[in-house]
């Protein structure tokens, strides 16, 4: 019942979806601009267009990729507006999801030599360090625990951590007025439990997904889920008439794409997409969260991600 419910919303970035074919040059972002001189494949729904005659020297991902004729691409499939599987039709649609499409059709590889593979929260630095995936984009916050084991290109955005509840709910209304007889529910291995667990003001609970933690929430098991307000405004804007979210912000997660630790030719052909992709960047986040009430801007890429 959960997934019928969340579908209706997720439609509305498709359907908004314009002509979009005005884009500024971008190399390696392969704009339509540039597909009549490289001779680049551009489709009437999608801002970018599949770059031709790719070549990154020295990047065994690129290498890898190149060899087996496709890119496996780690996402979320449960977070409406960022990374969502519609369990009916098998489309993928979200903010995510487009950047991750972004990046393959600039690597060379068209739709259907993409193969995305959901993987939680807590298993995506050994999906990376495993090679059973070539890049990951699903929310994923760049942080130094982390880049122990992978690089990041980026950050493509920024958010922060914010709290989901009970339409009805008068009590919380930020993290301040949680209290140690409440129970807060989050993803295992993410930034939002380790926070939470860290402030100590209340009991947690944790699941695989943030969307079992949404289920908890409507059935009155948890007082609260905690994430990415870009996460939390998805589920919200999904069933408004039992879910809000409330308070401030009170982190700042910046979203990389997860990379082999080393890689640093891949991750500076995608830093290099992101800088020059002219309007790209815009157009994926105005047809997947610009209704929506997520607010964001490009953030400038951080070379040492
Ligand atoms: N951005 C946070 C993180 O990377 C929370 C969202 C998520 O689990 O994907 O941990």
């Amino acid at each position: 019942m959960r997934k019928t419910k969340l579908i209706a919303g997720v439609g509305l970035a498709a359907a908004a979806l314009l002509a979009l074919t005005a884009c500024n040059s971008g190399t390696p972002g392969a704009a339509p601009s540039e597909s009549a001189a490289g001779g680049g494949e551009e489709t009437s729904s999608t801002p970018w267009t599949v770059a031709t005659d790719v070549t990154i020297e020295g990047s065994p991902t690129f290498d890898a990729m190149t060899e087996r004729g496709s890119v496996k691409v780690g996402v979320k499939e449960d977070q409406p507006g960022l990374g969502y599987l519609d369990p009916t039709t098998g489309e993928r649609t979200g903010f995510d999801i487009d950047i991750a499409r972004w990046i393959a059709a600039s690597l060379g590889f068209d739709e259907d030599q993409i193969e995305f593979q959901a993987i939680p929260s807590a298993n995506r630095e050994q999906a990376i360090v495993n090679g059973d995936i070539d890049y990951y984009v699903g929310t994923y916050s760049i942080t130094d625990k982390r880049k122990e084991q992978i690089s990041f290109a980026g950050p493509y955005f920024v958010t922060g951590q914010g709290l989901l509840v009970a339409a009805d709910n008068d009590t919380i209304d930020g993290p301040e007025s949680l209290t140690s007889d409440m129970v807060v529910c989050s993803a295992t291995g993410s930034t939002s439990i380790q926070r939470i667990k860290d402030m100590g003001t209340a009991q947690t609970k944790e699941y695989d997904t943030y969307s079992a933690c949404v289920e908890d929430l409507k059935n009155g098991q948890v007082d609260a889920v905690t994430t990415d307000e870009a996460i939390l405004i998805g589920y919200a804007a999904q069933d408004p008439d039992n879910l809000k979210v409330v308070g401030d912000v009170f982190s700042e997660e910046r979203y990389g794409v997860g990379l082999a630790k080393g890689d640093t030719a891949l991750q500076e052909y995608i830093n290099t997409m992101f800088t020059d992709g002219g309007d790209i960047w815009q157009q994926i986040f105005d047809n997947n969260l610009g209704a929506s009430g997520v607010e964001g801007e490009q953030p400038e890429v951080d070379p040492v991600s």
